[in-house]
């Protein structure tokens, strides 16, 4: 969209003279294009686990399974349930993160609870696969609780998905001049530039099988990005293909 599309209406005036109205349009259609694509993109995510559910489905009703085979599908089955269950989950925590009718209330967080409980989950998904530290530093913010719990939980979740066993995560929490630093490094598989500016949209996601493998919905950055907006944070991420990846998020201090 670097172009603008403008409609310009041309009113007769007096003296043969006209006015130019012009109305910019491309925000609106940008919107609009954005709204289409969430909901192919959320349509064809769902379709897929519920293909297979139905698939399995069909065959057990029309064939005689073994004890072993009914397991395994059912095993299957369930998985592809939780992946539907995840990516709803996800779908509503973005709607209520954009919605109006959901205001921040912000209250002061109690961070050393909130990065314990990030760090805590990072290494129980982990499962003693990755050396996983957490510096922290005495800097207060305010917020809500669950909501910077959901998006650091994110950037911690995915340093765990996509940083083979064996390598290291550090969590830190530190005060600097731009305001309260959350930085998530990794020395996983890294992202090539060309990717990076992209990573917060809706569903984009760098290696969909590699995703998928791991439980993603593809939408954990793009709640990170929402929550930020809304706590007036931003989001930085550097990475080197390969070497790995460092997320580092800004929150205002009080
Ligand atoms: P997903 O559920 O696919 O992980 P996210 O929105 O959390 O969705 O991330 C989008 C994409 O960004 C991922 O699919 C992955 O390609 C890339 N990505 C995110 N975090 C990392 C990381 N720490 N290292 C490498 N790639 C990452």
């Amino acid at each position: 969209f670097r172009e603008r599309k403008l409609i310009v209406h041309i009113i007769p005036f007096e003296n043969r003279r006209q006015i130019l109205v012009t109305h910019d349009v491309t925000e609106t259609e940008r919107t609009e294009m954005m709204r289409r694509d969430f909901i192919a993109n959320a349509s064809h995510e769902l379709r897929t686990p519920l293909t297979v559910i139905v698939g399995f489905l069909e065959i057990a009703a029309s064939e005689d399974l073994d004890a072993a085979t009914r397991m395994a599908h059912l095993k299957l089955m369930t998985e592809q349930g939780h992946r539907m269950q995840h990516l709803i989950e996800d779908m509503l925590t973005l709607s209520r993160l954009e919605s109006v009718d959901h205001p921040l209330r912000p209250e002061k967080i109690d961070t050393r609870t909130l990065l314990e409980q990030v760090l805590r989950d990072a290494r129980a998904l982990s499962s003693g696969k990755h050396e996983i530290s957490l510096e922290m530093e005495d800097v207060a913010v305010q917020g809500n609780y669950d909501e910077l719990h959901s998006a650091f939980g994110n950037l911690a979740s995915n340093a765990v998905r996509y940083t083979p066993a064996g390598g290291s995560i550090r969590l830190s929490w530190s005060d600097s001049e731009k305001g309260a630093k959350f930085v998530v490094e990794d020395t996983g598989i890294g992202i090539s530039p060309e990717h990076i500016s992209r990573l917060t949209e809706r569903f984009y996601r760098v290696d969909k099988s590699r995703s998928r493998e791991t439980q993603g919905t593809g939408l954990g950055l793009a709640i990170v990005k929402h929550v930020l907006l809304r706590h007036g944070g931003n989001l930085s991420i550097k990475s080197e293909a390969g070497k790995g990846s460092s997320f580092t998020v800004c929150l205002p201090k009080i």
